[in-house]
């Protein structure tokens, strides 16, 4: 990454507590534009199909940058670097879980690292117009506080975890629906399973329930 990356014609906050990877499609959806586009803005090299880790590429962003990704970011978005930082599990490294920097991958054995994917709360996810919380990808996160309900571990419809593989870079990614590939060894092998994730049913609980005291 040697050249200086433009400036994004547009400027968009981050939610609160909000994942890298959800703030970036977020970026794609209001320019319209691919993920990969939004990627190429910050100068980062695009994903091939294997030899990623060969050219510094990380399984997912949203694990760990490099202070050079960071400032390419800041730059271009005009978000403060500390924030950018604030939306990648680095942030929570050697407190709630362990980072091998060098390969950027989570030490799935260590403290509440899981090894990718995340869980979601369908409520948050409504809310929010599909804006994903960085919190969701730790291993302790069970419950969400403001919705009193369990999180969703998989999605309903293809049963698989989200998030535990990079978007696709060529589509201007949809929010809150579900991208992973369909798992059906019947069905047909691409498509994308395309359920809407706002519409998955998990557990409500009681306001004062025990677990999500726990969670707080
Ligand atoms: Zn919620
Ligand atoms: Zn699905």
């Amino acid at each position: 990454m040697t050249a200086v990356p433009r400036t994004l014609p547009l400027r968009l906050t981050p939610i609160p507590g909000e994942a890298l990877d959800s703030w970036l499609e977020a970026l794609a959806r209001r320019m319209n534009t691919p993920l990969g586009g939004v990627l190429s803005h910050f100068g980062f090299p695009s994903r091939g199909r294997s030899g990623n880790h060969l050219r510094d590429i990380p399984p997912d962003w949203t694990i760990a940058l490099r202070d050079h990704e960071t400032a390419a970011i800041a730059h271009a978005t005009g978000v403060a670097p500390a924030v950018i930082t604030a939306m990648t599990l680095a942030f929570y490294d050697q407190r709630a879980l362990s980072i091998d920097l060098e390969r950027r991958h989570v030490n799935r054995r260590v403290l509440w690292g899981r090894g990718r994917g995340s869980r979601f709360c369908p409520d948050c996810l409504t809310t929010s117009g599909g804006r994903w919380q960085l919190a969701w990808r730790l291993g302790w996160a069970f419950a969400c506080t403001l919705h009193h309900r369990l999180l969703a571990d998989n999605c309903p419809n293809c049963d698989q975890v989200q998030r535990e593989r990079p978007r696709s870079g060529k589509a201007v990614p949809p929010p809150s629906i579900c991208g992973n590939l369909r798992a059906h060894p019947d069905g047909p092998p691409t498509g994308g399973c395309g359920f809407d994730l706002t519409q998955t049913r998990t557990l409500q609980l009681p306001a004062r329930h025990p677990a999500l005291k726990a969670q707080q």
